[in-house]
């Protein structure tokens, strides 16, 4: 599509799925009928054109969240890829928050798999309206309507089929068009990607009457005046069914689903006119609202001041840093100065871009609503706002959870070692649950993720998109310290040898508060007794003693501090000698406190053959985890439970050996928890005799 497009005719979408569900595959056949692809590529060829990094194509899972645009029936469609595994949620998040609307796949023979379901959920947290599309019809054991009740019961939702199968399995011709009542019949051979419209096969009328009575009573409930048309005249119109249809979409009341199999190429023309008529556009979503202030709000429109979040920071070895935005108000263009509100700094848009399938188009201004990456901005982290330095706003901010697991990383030779360190801060530039720091101590450079396979991910991409050979350590939970109990006291830091001595006194008070509601410092010093210039430093003393705690020399969370009282010496009160107060006061306090030792428990889904459930409730409980529930899913069992990080080590051997390589598992962390008392000792005798704990 030349030049920008209409607001409503604009359909930012995500496709969401279980990983193998089709995702890949159903990405690049929309690609391929909106014209931009002209090859159909497998994705067992290794050429389908959303894969862009090398190793997702071998791995076959999708890890990074690309947008890519095209036209469909005079309609601008930026898919936004969602990864499917739950070890990168964020990434997930990240693209929910950007899209208006969502595709949900599900395997005709899987159905709604343990995946499947929490990336739903997450989708409704932020409040995605979705059409479903049941693929693989093809395949031996495919069903259809079991599918659709399972979206019902297991997903809570209200699913509407649009269109019924014509056949199933090797016999899918087509589908039938509920709303049109037609027949639409795929061409046969599997390289073909055409249609032709017929009536209704005689023997199913009266199936597909039944189930387009079904799709108007669901849909006009929320349309009184259109319900009441339908119950006295028992009919509507084409036009007014599209409507409802579309009002209970965007309002959430119903999910349209679709069906057929992307591999064979059948059903996904019918499916892409339902992202054209159902999904919202930017114009049926609701303002967007400054994360501190609810007055503050922009339109989704360009006469509104520019507004954009940014959302995806790929490192391109062409182009170097590329950021993709969405942008929610006003227009951007190529060269514009705009205003990162999130960091307070002005930021260059030198050059525009739409990312097609197979080629970049550089445009010269990005409209509200479009999705664009930008080349130039040096600052812009994910989750920045950009806006227009007149008109500041914050967009409410991605949250994201603290890194759970550690390795230690070395560079194999010399010449790796400056790359490597250049790489990796790339690479936390693009993904907020990556951090990397050194440790002075023990001088290593040890990096941060969300999961074992996050991490294992990482090492792999320095390998090959930087060239950066690497060894790493053996992975290490990311602990975390806290107090059950107040306390509070002083500390006098003074110490007179020879010329001028040191002093500093301060009285703190320690609370621990709920989890997740990490730290505060309050002043409550009164009548200058610890004089204002020092406060700042007691402040840094106290979260200087937080960094490594002194019970097993892990990070200490969610305290709150007070000072509230101390003295100072008119000579030897220095900044120095405050932190010093603080922090040995901090520490003397804390230990009082009955500290404790948290670690991060992982929400775990095992699903394997019935058989083999005894062995995998009994390796779960080994694992001081809690099972929480078990489901049966097409002659599978799905066992989820709670289990610390800590006893997930190795835990997929295990698994393939205990069920010959029929079972599998997922696991994303879900919080921290305490560790027993006895197993906390355990662990702090160890970082003791390996000197780290201070
Ligand atoms: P993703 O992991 O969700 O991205 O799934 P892929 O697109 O990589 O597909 C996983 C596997 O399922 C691949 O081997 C595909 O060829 C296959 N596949 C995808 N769609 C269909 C379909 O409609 N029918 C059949 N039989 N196989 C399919």
């Amino acid at each position: 599509m030349a030049g920008n497009p209409q607001l409503s005719r604009i359909r930012n979408i995500g496709i969401m799925a279980h990983i193998d569900a089709g995702k890949t595959t159903m990405s690049e056949r929309i690609l391929y009928y909106c014209g931009r692809t002209h090859k159909l590529g497998e994705v067992h060829d290794g050429a389908a054109t959303m894969d862009w990094m090398d190793q997702e194509q071998e791995r076959g899972i999708t890890i990074t969240s690309a947008a890519t645009t095209a036209a469909w029936k005079d309609h601008q469609i930026s898919l936004i890829d969602t990864p499917g595994h739950v070890d990168f949620t964020a990434e997930v998040e990240r693209s929910l928050r950007v899209l208006d609307g969502a595709v949900a796949l599900f395997c005709a023979v899987g159905g709604v798999q343990p995946q499947s379901e929490q990336v739903w959920r997450q989708s409704e947290k932020y409040n995605v309206p979705k059409i479903a599309f049941i693929n693989k019809m093809d395949r031996v054991g495919a069903d259809f309507y079991h599918v659709v009740s399972r979206i019902e019961n297991v997903l809570g939702t209200n699913p509407v089929p649009v269109v019924i199968p014509i056949g199933k399995e090797d016999s899918l011709r087509g589908v039938i068009d509920l709303i049109r009542m037609k027949a639409i019949i795929f061409a046969d051979a599997d390289s073909g990607t055409t249609f032709h419209e017929e009536d209704i096969p005689a023997d199913m009328q009266e199936e597909a009457e039944e189930w387009r009575t079904n799709l108007v009573e669901k849909s006009a409930e929320q349309n009184d005046e259109l319900l009441e048309k339908f119950l006295s005249d028992g009919e509507l119109t084409e036009a007014e069914i599209m409507k409802v249809v579309r009002e209970a979409t965007i309002a959430r009341k119903i999910v349209p689903v679709y069906c057929g199999s992307a591999f064979k190429n059948k059903g996904v023309q019918p499916m892409l006119d339902g992202v054209v008529d159902f999904l919202p556009s930017p114009d049926d979503i609701p303002p967007i609202i400054h994360a501190h202030d609810e007055e503050n709000i922009r339109h989704h429109s360009s006469d509104d001041p520019m507004s954009a979040l940014a959302f995806k920071i790929m490192a391109d070895k062409h182009m170097g840093k590329v950021t993709f935005i969405r942008v929610y108000s006003g227009i951007l263009k190529a060269g514009d100065t705009i205003y990162n509100a999130s960091k307070e700094k002005n930021e260059r848009a030198g050059r525009l871009l739409r990312m097609h399938a197979n080629r970049q188009e550089n445009i010269d201004k990005a409209m509200a609503g479009e999705i664009v990456a930008v080349v130039g901005l040096s600052d812009t982290r994910t989750g920045d706002t950009l806006c227009d330095k007149n008109h500041p706003i914050i967009l409410e901010s991605i949250e994201f959870p603290a890194p759970v697991i550690s390795i230690s990383i070395k560079p194999e030779g010399r010449a790796d070692n400056d790359k490597m360190g250049e790489a990796l801060h790339r690479l936390a530039d693009e993904d907020p649950t990556f951090t990397v720091h050194f440790d002075d101590e023990t001088e290593e450079t040890i990096i941060s993720g969300m999961g074992e396979l996050h991490l294992e991910v990482l090492v792999e991409r320095l390998r090959r998109e930087f060239n950066v050979a690497c060894e790493v350590g053996r992975p290490e939970v990311a602990y975390r310290e806290t107090a059950t109990s107040p306390t509070d006291g002083d500390y006098k830091h003074a110490k007179q040898s020879g010329g001028r001595g040191q002093y500093g006194h301060c009285y703190l008070r320690l609370q621990p508060v709920e989890p997740g509601h990490g730290f505060a410092f309050i002043n409550e010093v009164k009548g200058g007794n610890i004089p204002s210039e020092y406060i700042p430093a007691v402040e840094k003393g106290v979260i200087r003693a937080m960094e490594k705690g002194p019970y097993a020399g892990y990070p200490v969370v969610d305290m709150h501090v007070t000072v509230y009282d101390g003295s100072s010496h008119d000579v030897d009160s220095s900044e120095f000698a405050f932190i010093e107060a603080a922090r040995v006061c901090f520490r003397n306090l804390f230990m009082k406190g009955s500290p404790q030792l948290l670690e991060p428990v992982m929400s775990v889904e095992v699903s394997a053959p019935e058989e083999y459930m005894g062995s995998i409730t009994g390796s779960i409980c080994s694992r001081r985890g809690r099972i929480e529930n078990m489901d049966d899913l097409h002659g599978q069992k799905v066992v989820r439970g709670m289990v610390p990080l800590s006893e997930m080590f190795g835990y997929s051997n295990d698994l393939r050996t205990m069920t010959s390589g029929r079972g599998s598992f997922t696991m994303h962390f879900e919080r921290y928890e305490a560790v027993p008392f006895s197993l906390a000792e355990e662990i702090i005798k160890k970082r003791q005799a390996e000197n780290k704990i201070r």
